[in-house]
């Protein structure tokens, strides 16, 4: 029998970016009779029932989980521990926890110690979002066609697991199941390294001398403003995700910086076949991820290109 994806009360910790899609789409779906929401500004409660995205907005976590059957954690992983320590004792039996943060190991280590008897804990972190944060940037299509990666523990029962991976099919999301140490593996080459690479080109060409600001603003459509997008990212969240995928980011750090030290060394010894052929690899790399519905394949990134402006 197939689990059903509707609940009667959801309740999301926290309703930025992440949560107020959630809140977006469960109302356009018709998956839960109420939707609930805490925030620990008074400005983002506000905006949140403006929006129309939640029924109700708590200051307290503790009030919003209250017969809540689905629980989903949408801060930043650093907050996790305060919030399930506040939580766990409010928590309904037969309730289902879940988060969405982007590090999966940590999530489950710092939760799933405070659930009680009759509680299933069960990670996810849907592989969806944009640069820009809180609760009015949401939108009810964020997940669809992005992968929701679900990544069962201890405490996840084969019921509890079924019904998160139903719900975020409806949400419209391609589900996969994985371990949490593969999942923060995979995480920091595809999504943590080039974060940091981002942060760091951006920085260093704020930090070079001989090159003014204003021409790296003017001649960023060379390539820079692209890293710009994503150096733009919200950073409480990508702090507490490098402090918390820390092992699995400094391995594949490692892999990287080896790999760059070769391009480098084929630079210096005008190793042009070297070169083409890395490029060639890589170039086959983004025809898969436009071929797999990840990525549109217009021309720049499928901005619209005014007559007489540069590109
Ligand atoms: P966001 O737009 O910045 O929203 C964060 C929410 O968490 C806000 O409601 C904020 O409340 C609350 N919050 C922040 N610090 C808090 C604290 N110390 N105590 C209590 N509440 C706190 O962030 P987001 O993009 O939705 O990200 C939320 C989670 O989703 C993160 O764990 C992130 O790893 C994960 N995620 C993000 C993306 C993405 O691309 N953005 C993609 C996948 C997963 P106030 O507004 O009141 O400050």
């Amino acid at each position: 029998m197939s689990e059903s994806p509707n609940f009667d009360r959801v309740a999301l910790i926290g309703i930025g970016l992440i949560g107020s899609s959630i809140a977006r789409g469960v109302r356009k779906m018709g998956l839960a009779k109420e939707i609930v929401c805490s925030a620990r500004t008074a400005d983002t409660r506000r905006v949140a029932l403006e929006l129309g995205v939640v029924d109700k907005a708590f200051e307290h976590s503790e009030d919003a989980v209250k017969d809540a059957d689905l629980v989903i954690f949408c801060t930043p992983v650093g907050t996790y521990v305060k919030i399930a320590e506040e939580i766990a004792p409010h928590l309904m039996k037969g309730a289902i926890v879940s988060d969405v943060g982007s590090v999966k190991q940590t999530a489950i280590d710092q939760i799933e110690p405070f659930m009680p008897e009759g509680v299933s804990f069960v990670a996810a972190h849907p592989v969806a979002g944009t640069e820009k944060s809180g609760p009015a940037a949401g939108f009810a299509e964020l997940f669809y066609k992005r992968w929701c990666i679900i990544t069962p523990s201890k405490t996840s029962s084969e019921a509890a697991t079924a019904r998160l991976s139903a719900f975020w099919t409806a949400l419209g999301s391609d589900v996969e199941v994985m371990e949490a140490r593969h999942h923060d593996l995979v995480l920091a080459i595809t999504s943590h390294v080039p974060h940091l690479i981002a942060y760091n080109i951006v920085g260093t060409a704020d930090d070079l001398e001989e090159v003014t600001q204003s021409e790296v603003i003017k001649f960023s459509a060379g390539g820079f403003r692209d890293f710009t997008r994503i150096a733009a990212s919200d950073p409480t969240m990508w702090r507490d995700i490098f402090l918390t995928n820390k092992d699995a980011v400094l391995e594949m750090l490692g892999r990287f910086t080896e790999d760059l030290a070769a391009l480098q060394r084929a630079i210096r010894w005008d190793d042009g076949d070297a070169l083409f052929q890395m490029f060639s690899r890589t170039r086959a790399i983004r025809r898969q991820i436009i071929d797999a519905g990840q990525e549109t394949g217009e021309p720049d990134f499928g901005r619209a290109v005014k007559p007489g402006s540069d590109t």
